[in-house]
Order: structure tokens, then C-alpha cells, then sequence
């Protein structure tokens, strides 16, 4: 019996129009003993899987406020974000909370725990958000950030935030604060229709 698709499924896009192991043109089916549509190579048998890519982050607090990037890419030029990016190969997710960190906002932080696990599946990524100590108030943005500042909790831009993971992250954050108990949270969300 064939596994029910899970609720969000839909076949990963064509992600190259030839092998990359021999050049041959790929097709587009479900391979024997598969239950999915992938690219095939039907010259050598290799499968080009796609799997769902890592987003790594943080939220960085000094005393009861919270450090927030201004956009200065593309998508959601000129909104608020969270530090935080795809993951790169060989660094573990807390190395690359740190690395995105220091790429755009430059805050000295000190990593605590993870805080968030966010899955998208609509876009086939999992977001991941670590508490994070900032060490003093000196920023040093880099070029994907237009600015970088610190937020008291009830002056969050709420309505100018880039992505829902980073508004559910910190929706979780104040109503941690509120109630003095941090806890870890997971959350699936879908935003094929970005709000
Ligand atoms: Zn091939």
C-alpha cells in the first residue's frame, strides 16, 4: 500500500535539465521502488534528489530588547528581519546561526539555546532560531542589511516583518517574556500565500 502524501506534498521542481554525472537529458518520473516523481537519468540511473534546505538563525536579546535587521535584498527589500540564512555545507546549525549573525548585524552574541524549529514544507525548507545573548550595543551590519537596531518588545514592527518563520519566533519570544519561561517550540507553517 502506497504511504498517504503528507498534507503539504508536491513534487520538488525540475531543479537541472541534465545529469550531472553524464550529461544525458533527465525525465521526470517515479522511479521503481519509489513512491515519488524525481529527475532520472534513464542513460546511467542516477536520481538528482531534492530535499528540503536548512535556515539557520537567531534571536538576539540585550537586556529586554531584541536586535531586528532591515533588509537591504531581495525578497522583502526594506523589511524587518531576524538574523539568519541558509545553512553552508560543513558547519553545524549553530555555526551558521553565528556566521548569519555576524554577516548582518555584526552584534558580539553569545549562542544559547535552540528556540524555534520551524518547518515550511510549502517551500521545503525548516527553520531554525537560537536564543542568543547579545555582549554590547556595537552593530557592524554588512551589505545585505540596510540597518540594524535594537526593539523593545511592544515597538516590534510587527506589520513590517519579512517572514512569517521570524514573526512566529518572535510571537513566541514575548509571550515567553510574559510568562518568565522560555521553552523550545516547534511549529509547521505554511505560507504559500505570503502575507
Ligand atoms: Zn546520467
Amino acid at each position: 500500500m502506497n504511504q498517504p502524501a503528507p498534507n503539504f506534498y508536491h513534487p520538488a521542481p525540475r531543479s537541472q535539465q541534465f545529469c550531472s554525472q553524464c550529461g544525458h537529458p533527465l525525465t521526470r518520473e517515479t522511479p521503481p521502488d519509489d513512491n515519488r516523481i524525481r529527475d532520472l537519468c534513464t542513460h546511467c540511473g542516477a536520481v538528482h534528489y531534492q530535499n528540503p534546505r536548512n535556515v539557520v538563525g537567531v534571536v538576539p536579546i540585550l537586556g529586554n530588547q531584541v536586535l531586528l535587521c532591515r533588509r537591504a535584498i531581495e525578497p522583502r527589500y526594506g523589511k524587518w528581519t531576524l538574523p539568519a540564512g541558509f545553512m553552508e555545507l560543513g558547519e553545524t546549525t549553530e555555526q551558521g546561526a553565528l556566521r548569519e549573525n555576524q554577516e548582518e548585524s555584526g552584534a558580539r552574541i553569545q549562542v544559547q539555546s535552540l528556540y524555534t524549529v520551524v518547518d515550511v514544507p510549502s517551500v521545503n525548507q525548516v527553520h531554525l532560531y537560537y536564543l542568543a545573548q547579545v555582549l554590547g550595543p556595537e552593530l557592524d551590519p554588512g551589505p545585505e542589511t540596510l540597518e540594524a537596531r535594537f526593539f523593545d518588545l511592544d515597538r516590534i514592527p510587527w506589520n513590517e516583518l519579512a517572514f512569517r518563520t521570524v514573526s512566529t519566533t518572535l510571537q513566541h519570544y514575548v509571550k515567553d517574556c510574559q510568562q518568565g519561561l522560555f521553552t523550545t517550540r516547534h511549529y509547521a507553517i505554511d505560507i504559500r500565500f505570503p502575507d
